[in-house]
């Protein structure tokens, strides 16, 4: 059967402001290997050619790229929709004017808790850029969603996390579980407890229809536990629990830093 690529997450740098402990790909400097701005533009010929629907530019932080708003445009002329995920500390009033003139379609902004856990597993201070962040994202015709990655410290957190974000407007907020891997191998205590996941589900559950936040899950959340099954036949008009299959090698790739597109999204 022939899949036609549809997405890709680009690592367009590996460089970071940040070093959270619970970042999968334990980024802080740039490699030496990543693409020169004229090589990722060729890229996103490339790309366009092969047909590619969106691509989000990530890293790293990709607002530390020089021209991430260049590579987004070059994505756009190529008919591919160019997103943005990011820690938020960069976006100002004109870092988020340049993604607008960019055509971005939506920013993700990474957010891992209440203000003082959020901060002490990723930097001082940056809860607060992420809230101004959203206030100057709202300004532009930009889309604003929210990732949180599902730790010990934040599980509780998340039905006061939720109203946050509906208060700063966000549109989409995407869920999915801090894994051990890159710094969260050495944060074992971070990574949430497999029991958790029932009391998860229940509770975007008991959320998800109060809001006006569409709450996703990624793939790594829920496999069709009782609650699931009960919630699908009640309401087959929503798609939170529509799990259809792994997009991985068919649809959904990933590109390095370096270029290799990869089929598969890790
Ligand atoms: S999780 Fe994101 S913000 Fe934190 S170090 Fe990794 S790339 Fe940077």
């Amino acid at each position: 059967m022939d899949f036609k690529p549809e997405a890709a997450v680009w690592n367009i740098t590996m460089r970071c402001n940040m070093h959270c402990k619970n970042c999968g790909s334990a980024c802080t400097s740039a490699y030496s290997d990543e693409l020169a701005t004229n090589e990722a533009f060729r890229l996103c010929d490339k790309i366009g050619s092969m047909g590619f629907s969106s691509i989000t530019l990530s890293g790293g932080e990709p607002t530390t790229h020089p021209d991430w708003d260049l590579i987004a445009l070059r994505l756009h002329v190529n008919n591919v929709m160019p997103n943005l995920i990011s820690n938020g500390w960069f976006i100002d009033g004109s870092v988020a004017q340049r993604a607008a003139r960019a055509n971005i379609n939506t920013i993700t902004i990474c957010i891992e808790g209440l203000e003082e856990t959020h901060d002490e597993i990723r930097m001082p201070g940056s809860f607060e850029r992420i809230m101004n962040a959203f206030t100057e994202i709202k300004k532009t015709p930009v889309h604003l969603s929210a990732s949180t990655t599902i730790h010990s410290g934040n599980i509780r957190q998340l039905p006061e996390l939720l109203r946050i974000l509906e208060n700063n407007g966000v549109e989409v907020w995407k869920l999915q579980l801090d894994l051990p891997m890159g710094t969260m191998a050495e944060n074992h205590d971070l990574v949430a407890d497999p029991s958790c996941m029932d009391a998860i589900i229940a509770l975007v559950n008991l959320y998800y229809k109060k809001t006006t936040v569409d709450i996703q899950f990624s793939d790594c959340i829920g496999y069709y536990n009782v609650k699931e099954i009960e919630d699908r036949q009640k309401k087959n008009h929503t798609t939170l629990y529509e799990w259809n299959e792994c997009g991985a090698v068919k649809t959904s790739m990933r590109i390095l830093h370096n270029g290799e597109i990869l089929k598969c999204t890790p």
